[in-house]
């Protein structure tokens, strides 16, 4: 293909509704796509329980079977926000931290100073505590990672956020500083415009 990539200036080699490609850029395009999708399935599944639970009609219903994610190992010592300890590396799903991290970074300068304070507190709390297992680490994080990207949105999907925050909120109940934390974000949250 004859050509240059539109992203960075190496040699193109797809095209994409008529913009050239490199290899690596077109990586990175489906990679946004298919988090996107990733993030829209767990979102119904998680809206088809609540509907559920508030029929209360138990959980025999069906749910959209997500494929398991594949662990990448993102470089994550030069976050800025995050502080993972090492003996948590290898256990976690480094890329949520990674888009948490820079989600934060926009949170922090065009939504709430103090949002952004509270949301990264609560991120630290959580990715080194000790009580947490790891695929509840995941769950929490993964869905951190959607609603600090519906944050950076105006005017603020309240809507889907809340009761995502308070989700998390429940499965953080028997441990007092997430809990807090969790407590003071929903307050936030919920005073945005
Ligand atoms: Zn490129």
């Amino acid at each position: 293909m004859e050509g240059k990539c539109c992203q960075c200036g190496t040699d193109a080699m797809y095209e994409f509704h008529g913009h050239l490609l490199c290899l690596d850029c077109n990586a990175k395009r489906i990679k946004v796509s298919n988090d996107t999708n990733l993030q829209l399935m767990t979102m119904m599944n998680f809206l088809s329980d609540l509907m559920q639970s508030s029929l209360g009609l138990g959980y025999g219903h069906p749910r959209i079977q997500i494929p398991q994610p594949i662990h990448q190992n993102f470089p994550i010592d030069n976050l800025n926000n995050i502080h993972i300890d090492k003996s948590v590396i290898g256990t976690i799903n480094t890329g949520d931290f990674v888009t948490i991290n820079s989600n934060l970074d926009n949170i922090h300068l065009q939504v709430s100073e103090e949002l952004a304070e509270q949301l990264k507190a609560f991120t630290n709390e959580l990715v080194n505590d000790k009580q947490i297992d790891a695929k509840l680490k995941n769950q929490i994080s993964e869905l951190l990672s959607f609603i600090t990207t519906h944050l950076l949105e105006k005017p603020t999907k309240k809507n889907i956020v809340l009761p995502l925050l308070k989700n998390i909120l429940e499965s953080v109940a028997g441990i007092n500083s997430l809990f807090t934390l969790c407590e003071k974000i929903i307050v936030l949250v919920d005073s945005l415009e």
